[in-house]
């Protein structure tokens, strides 16, 4: 009797619930042509399920043209998986209609304000994900809301597309054209950037680094937005030198400072790991052991300790040595505010750099004097544009690719990126269901 009476309170209560999530539902995800009918608990208590169902004498929308058309059937139930609720998996139930459209001359499926397409999440779980998916990894964000990856990459996919036929590209006025490395094997993606000085942006990413895949940056941005580019920013490969003549013929191209300095970091590095082997198949005693760090580190970010070593170090007479002072030396270069003096020491220093016998720095130096007139560039652009922009985009770039996102292929690839670095907009929320 006893046993009874719970269970008749218990279903009381459960119905009571029932109805109150359907309130909370009217309140923060109605949509005026569309009802929710009973919502109730799956047999395993692990879901809820939450019928809807067309409210009377409206119409169908055809999700071709988007106007309200004929109705023509129904199809078998659908489920839309909403944001779940205090740990319910929480589902919308719906049968699709099929419209006979007369615009479109065709039996349609009809479009549902809360989905997009074939994909089983509602528009509203799909934001949810995607903006957790900005924080954490996509592995963590489907953890955490105990769904998969492979939803939480729709959702994202999602959010991106819409972001991207929604974006304004509006009036550009500098890029910075970068490459990333994504996987072994020179596996490229061709970054560009929007480095204005109030907007920093992803624009644009291109699978691999080719002449072609760069093309299809101008391409997708169109001659309107590229004409009007005052500021192009990129290292001295010469494809990309070659495309922004041809399309950017009116900007300034500056030769990206940040790449300058890697070119020569890299050499010095060549020159060290050369004369190490050399040294010990020399016999001679292995004064650079463990010396990459102290010439590749810019000497006022040493610490007191690494300060003394390095002095030591300067003293022995080493090509190392002397591609180092070189190195520092070229530092100079940014301190300058008038392109002429600057370009005087570009030359003065190419002049010594060429008598140095040290091959990779001389190569460096041949490269600079054919790229001088880019590089003073950046003087002349008073150096607004400081390529540091480019950098720290581009390491921003490296931390979102280092985060697992499960498979590090380019079409993943590229939707992480234009989600953590596109500032895109987001389709608009009926409630923020945070
Ligand atoms: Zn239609």
């Amino acid at each position: 009797m006893a046993a009874r009476f719970i269970l008749v309170v218990l279903a009381v209560t459960i119905f009571h619930f029932m109805l109150q999530l359907i309130t909370i539902l009217n309140q923060c995800h109605r949509f005026p042509g569309f009802v929710y009918q009973r919502a109730r608990f799956t047999s395993d208590h692990k879901s809820i399920e939450i019928a809807v169902r067309p409210r009377k004498g409206s119409k169908a929308v055809c999700s071709r043209c988007h106007q309200p058309a004929s109705g023509y059937d129904q199809l078998a139930e659908r489920r839309f998986e909403f944001i779940p609720f205090w740990g319910f998996l929480v589902f919308l139930l719906y049968s699709m209609r099929r419209v006979d459209c007369r615009r479109c001359h065709a039996i349609v499926v009809e479009e549902v304000p809360w989905g997009d397409g074939k994909r089983t999440l509602t528009k509203a779980y799909m934001l949810f994900l995607a903006r957790w998916a900005r924080r954490l990894s996509w592995k963590e964000t489907a953890e955490a809301f105990r769904t998969s990856w492979d939803k939480v990459f729709d959702a994202v996919e999602h959010v991106v597309t819409w972001g991207l036929e929604h974006r304004v590209l509006g009036q550009i006025d500098a890029i910075g054209v970068d490459e990333i490395q994504y996987a072994k094997g020179h596996k490229y993606l061709t970054l560009v950037y929007q480095i204005d000085l109030g907007v920093t942006r992803l624009l644009w990413v291109g699978k691999e680094r080719t002449i072609e895949s760069f093309q299809g940056f101008f391409t997708a941005m169109g001659k309107d937005v590229i004409s009007k580019i005052v500021f192009v920013c990129s290292d001295m490969w010469e494809p990309y030198l070659k495309l922004i003549r041809q399309n950017c013929s009116e900007a300034l191209h500056i030769l990206d400072r940040f790449h300058i300095v890697a070119n020569m970091n890299k050499a010095l590095d060549n020159v060290r790991a050369e004369e190490t082997s050399r040294m010990k198949r020399e016999g001679r005693a292995p004064v650079l052991r463990k010396s990459r760090w102290l010439l590749l580190r810019r000497s006022e970010n040493l610490g007191a300790d690494q300060h003394f070593r390095l002095r030591d170090l300067l003293r022995y007479n080493l090509r190392t040595v002397r591609a180092y002072l070189l190195k520092e030396a070229f530092q100079q270069l940014w301190e300058y505010n008038s392109p002429a003096w600057a370009g005087k020491f570009l030359d003065e220093w190419c002049r010594q750099t060429m008598r140095s016998r040290i091959e990779p720095m001389k190569k460096i130096a041949r490269s600079l004097r054919n790229h001088r007139e880019l590089i003073l560039n950046y003087f002349r652009a008073q150096k607004l544009l400081s390529s540091g922009v480019v950098e720290g985009l581009n390491n921003k770039a490296k931390v979102t690719m280092r985060k697992s996102y499960g498979f590090r292929t380019y079409p993943v690839l590229k939707l992480a990126l234009y989600h953590s670095l596109g500032k895109l907009p987001e389709p608009e929320s009926t409630h923020g269901f945070f």
